[in-house]
């Protein structure tokens, strides 16, 4: 052995003895310093350790129950039973859903697996235990909010105006909560354009799904409109600048996604009778079994038949505004003469019984006896915050405002094409 060598062995004696030493001697001394010990995390997944356990995705086919499957991976029938009896606790696994994923935790590629984990949504999944003891545990993973701006313009849907913005149907819905009474979203136009802060969720740094719209701006032929969230213990919703809630006590329109087929107009060409009879209504054309919803709180009046108007229901929604709808294909449960209604409640659903070339409805607006353009009215807004909430709100108002203000409206794509700009 040359003498280098057994130099080297003597350093790694020396350097093993003073480790044991210092393993030795710091036992009483639990507040060693370990940050200059760096020891591997292991990689999880689904809360195993990847370098431990083997992950097989699965789903159920049509007809086919877990017990199918576990049976196939050489689980036993007694440990299926207990599964099932037990799962109802939490997450029974007669509740798995054809062709939405799980996946089988195996400790080994060829052992019966030993955990089958299912994900019934994002936030949440559901461990089953199946090895030698049969168990089961929810977990909900940990996810961040974080605060995020987006802008759009509309050059042909609201829809893909949201899509290009890379955000989701959800958010849609909640833009359209937020201003229903100042903006009719069924109805956009080209070139409407619009701000939005809003949350974003992320799990392990991707983000999952939308959470609230903080404050949102929108411009339109009709000028610009914001809403504010603001919340506390006694107020919750969407307020404009000066701390009116931007909810009014009517809906804009009786159903979503449809396409105003024909205006009131009191001088309109009948389609069918071939004469000028006047429209005292708006047409919206939707796809028969669309659910038509009161446009505000009130109490059924009607819930009848006639040759003309088909399957129709009206409302009387207080001393001054009474609605109806018409041509209805059905109605919604529980819609009759004396039940009460909610804003936004489904009382039936488009067709075209009656006098009707194509399935619609016909919505028609009485303010005190008179039948109504309800497009031209403007209604009367909801309570607004007190005087005595008004500091506050115009505090939490100020900080949203700024956020939106980070970013301006998009600019118009047509004048950059045009060099307008
Ligand atoms: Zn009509």
């Amino acid at each position: 052995m040359k003498k280098t060598e057994i130099s080297l062995i003597n350093l790694s004696i020396t350097a093993c003895l003073i480790l044991i030493a210092f393993v030795i001697f710091s036992k009483d001394e639990p507040k060693v310093n370990k940050q200059y010990i760096s020891i591997p995390q292991p990689v999880r997944h689904l809360g195993f350790d990847v370098s431990q356990y083997v992950f097989e995705p699965h789903a159920l086919k049509r007809n086919q129950n877990l017990g199918d499957v576990l049976v196939g991976e050489g689980v036993s029938w007694d440990s299926i039973i207990k599964l099932d009896n037990i799962s109802t606790e939490l997450f029974s696994i007669r509740k798995f859903r054809a062709k939405k994923p799980f996946t089988l935790v195996r400790k080994d590629t060829c052992a019966a697996p030993h955990c089958i984990v299912y994900e019934p949504n994002k936030f949440t999944y559901i461990k089953y235990y199946i090895g030698d003891k049969v168990d089961i545990k929810r977990v909900d993973r940990q996810y961040d909010t974080c605060v995020e701006v987006a802008n759009g313009e509309i050059t042909s849907s609201l829809w893909m105006a949201m899509k290009d913005a890379g955000l989701d149907n959800s958010i849609i819905d909640k833009m359209e909560d937020a201003m229903a009474s100042s903006v009719d979203f069924y109805h956009t136009q080209k070139g409407d354009k619009f701000k939005l802060v809003y949350e974003k969720i992320y799990i392990d740094g991707k983000p999952v799904s939308n959470g609230e719209i903080l404050s949102a701006a929108y411009n339109n032929n009709y000028g610009e409109h914001f809403a504010v969230l603001y919340e506390n213990e006694n107020y919750s919703g969407f307020y404009d600048l000066e701390g009116r809630p931007t909810k009014s006590s009517f809906l804009r329109a009786p159903l979503r996604y449809s396409r105003i087929s024909s205006r009131f107009n009191r001088r309109r060409f009948h389609p069918i009778k071939k004469r000028t009879i006047p429209h005292l209504g708006t047409d919206y054309a939707a796809p028969t079994g669309t659910p038509i919803f009161s446009v505000a709180d009130g109490t059924i009046l009607a819930a009848g038949y006639s040759k003309n108007n088909g399957k129709y229901v009206k409302i009387r929604h207080d001393d001054v505004y009474t609605t109806q709808y018409l041509h209805m294909n059905g109605y919604a449960k529980g819609i009759k003469r004396g039940a009460r209604v909610k804003q936004g409640e489904t009382i039936g659903y488009v067709g075209q019984t009656g006098l009707a070339t194509g399935p619609h409805v016909c919505f028609r607006f009485w303010k005190r006896g008179r039948q109504i353009n309800h497009m031209r009215e403007n209604f009367a807004p909801k309570d607004p915050l007190p005087p005595s909430e008004l500091d506050k709100f115009y505090a939490t108002r100020d900080s949203l405002m700024d956020l939106l203000n980070t970013i301006d409206y998009p600019v118009t794509k047509e004048l950059i094409a045009d060099n307008q700009i």
